[in-house]
């Protein structure tokens, strides 16, 4: 995977969703350039597992696929909250302490960063949770509007393939989508009853899951392994789509098991290039007229803090925002049983999804959104081993026939929620611990406030209802953000915007001082939208920004 040449027109940090796109963008448009990505290569038909006899097991990791993070002390739980703690009908409480715990930042360092293992959500973000601090004087507006971002919206869905219904009433769309949506399962369209019934509405999901073949694609075969590592190539993680279709461009350079350590400047507010160590422990320095950011939003403010060697505040961090307004994936799920079977082990991770409440002002008494979804595959309960651990206690024959009676009857929902940003929650350099090239790792500091407790409190509610009306006999696991950190979705900490002194890039992802500096990855976004998955919405930012500096650089040169 490593190969070279001596310069390039842009060096990109990161191969997930922001950097694969970029490096797609502007590899399409002519540009040089070099990819550095930390992680190895998958390759998905020999890495995965979906189709040999360890399906179950859980996504490949492989070395240098994981990155090491502090967790700083979280906050003391209220007996008042009980009822949103997690646990587990034969585990008991997940969170044995009386304080809120990390079970971690979910990632992926590799070839296509966390889209190896994301469960191909493809959403637009509700174009009224971009304007939460002008209505509600919550986190930060985003710069430009939804009308704005809407043609790279197209262009990401076209490019990925991306499957989704005929109707979007919150999200207006001036083209269908490019793939007929997937036939819901057996399972969603029992919660699609339970729905209606509550007078809300159910719909298909749209994902980057093909439904029919797609360039060198095949359709899905609904195995449920999407979070395990997707074999067929059909998801459409940022690998087998945008670095792919970059590689063909031969200017696309990547070099694998590279990791950045620090961003040197140069004369008159320029970046001069980048450092890094390779898989043996071997330092470089490569120059670069522009450099793109792209290492998510965890660690692209630790690279950031880390890099400037002449004060203690980080490059780039003329505002005090580096690492500030951080956000997180705010979660609650309830898993039940029910007597019917259900075949809930097959099917796609998340194939229907619940949008009522996705409006900022739409949860009675709150503000900021929330959707609703299936969630067994998201709860890793396609398998008799998690079955055996999690749902059905006991040794012997009689565990075995109850295995036998209950294998694939279980039926999983989940809410996740907006986030907002708080002083508390935030990404700085550990004291203590070091990444494995001996710099300081990312903190993460995460607080759960009144606000987001409400939310968990109006997910579970609803959760437990639906899943009551669908007829579930009993409810014997729940997970929850309110005693556990366990976030998948992250954003924030580079926040972009018009003023300089709120925000680290303006809204075309380039540095306000370091003009050959773009960051495009989670970090940016200003709000987290009303619990859409991010992945779409990075690719269409990044999109807009490679358009403009590839733009600004054409006339520049002509
Ligand atoms: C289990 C799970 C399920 C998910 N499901 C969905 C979903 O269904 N839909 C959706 O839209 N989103 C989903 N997400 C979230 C989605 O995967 C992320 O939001 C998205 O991948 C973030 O893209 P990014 O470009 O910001 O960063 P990343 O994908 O994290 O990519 C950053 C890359 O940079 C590399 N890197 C980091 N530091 C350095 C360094 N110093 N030097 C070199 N390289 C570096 C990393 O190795 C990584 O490959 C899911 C995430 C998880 C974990
Ligand atoms: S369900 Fe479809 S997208 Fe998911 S792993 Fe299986 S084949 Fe791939």
């Amino acid at each position: 995977m490593n190969n070279a040449k001596s310069s390039y027109d842009a060096v990109i940090v990161g191969s997930g969703a922001g950097g694969g796109t970029a490096a797609w963008y502007l590899s399409h448009h002519g540009w040089n350039v070099l990819v550095i990505e930390a992680g190895p290569y998958f390759h998905p038909e020999k890495d995965y597992l979906a189709s040999t006899s360890q399906w179950e097991s859980l996504f490949p990791q492989k070395n240098l696929s994981q990155g090491n993070y502090g967790y700083a002390d979280m906050q003391q739980l209220s007996e008042a909250n009980d009822d949103l703690r997690s646990w587990n009908h034969i585990q008991g409480r997940l969170n044995k302490t009386d304080h809120r715990i990390p079970f971690g930042y979910q990632h992926v360092q590799g070839v296509g960063g966390s889209s190896l293992h994301f469960s191909g959500e493809a959403h637009r973000l509700n174009p009224r949770s971009m304007k939460m601090f002008s209505d509600y004087g919550l986190s930060a507006d985003w710069p430009f509007s939804y009308e704005e971002l809407e043609p790279f919206y197209i262009q990401a869905e076209q490019l990925v393939g991306v499957a989704g219904p005929t109707v979007d009433n919150l999200r207006p769309r001036s083209h269908p989508y490019p793939q007929k949506a997937h036939h819901p399962s057996y399972s969603s369209q029992l919660l699609k009853k339970a729905f209606a019934e509550r007078n809300l509405t159910l719909t298909e999901n749209s994902v980057a899951i093909l439904s029919s073949p797609h360039h060198d694609r095949p359709h899905c075969n609904y195995c449920n392994c999407c979070l395990k590592g997707c074999p067929r190539t059909d998801k459409g993680s940022i690998d087998v789509t945008y670095l792919r279709m970059a590689r063909k461009t031969e200017r696309c350079y990547l070099k694998t098991g590279c990791y950045v350590t620090h961003i040197e400047t140069g004369p008159k507010d320029s970046i001069k290039g980048i450092h890094y160590t390779d898989s043996e422990g071997m330092e470089h320095f490569i120059a670069t007229p522009y450099l793109i950011l792209a290492a998510g939003a965890v660690e692209t403010p630790r690279l950031l803090l880390a890099s400037d060697i002449t004060s203690s505040t980080g490059l780039a961090n003329e505002s005090g925002q580096v690492g500030k307004n951080f956000m997180e994936t705010i979660l609650w799920t309830s898993n039940a049983t029910l007597d019917a079977p259900l075949g809930s082990h097959r099917g796609l991770a998340v194939d229907s999804i619940c949008w009522d409440f996705n409006q900022p002002d739409s949860i009675p008494g709150v503000f900021g959104g929330c959707r609703f979804s299936p969630s067994v595959a998201e709860s890793d309960l396609i398998g008799p081993i998690s079955y055996a651990q999690r749902v059905i206690p006991g040794w012997g024959i009689q565990h075995k026939q109850q295995m036998r009676k209950q294998f694939g009857h279980v039926l999983s929902l989940s809410g996740i929620a907006e986030s907002h940003t708080h002083p508390g929650s935030f990404i700085d350099l550990d004291p203590v611990i070091k990444t494995r090239h001996n710099q300081p790792a990312a903190r993460i500091h995460s607080y759960v406030d009144e606000l987001t407790t409400k939310r968990i409190r109006f997910m579970a509610n609803m959760c437990r209802d639906i899943l009551n009306q669908a007829g579930a006999n009993t409810i014997f696991e729940e997970f929850s953000s309110y005693d556990i950190f366990s976030s998948s979705h992250v954003f924030g900490t580079c926040r972009m915007g018009n003023n300089p002194e709120h925000s680290v890039v303006n809204q075309w992802c380039q540095s306000h001082r370091w003009k050959n500096m773009y960051i495009v990855d989670g970090s940016v976004f200003p709000s987290s939208g009303g619990g859409e998955s991010p992945g779409l919405t990075i690719q269409a930012i990044t999109l807009r920004a490679m358009k403009k500096l590839h733009e600004t650089q054409k006339n520049t040169s002509s």
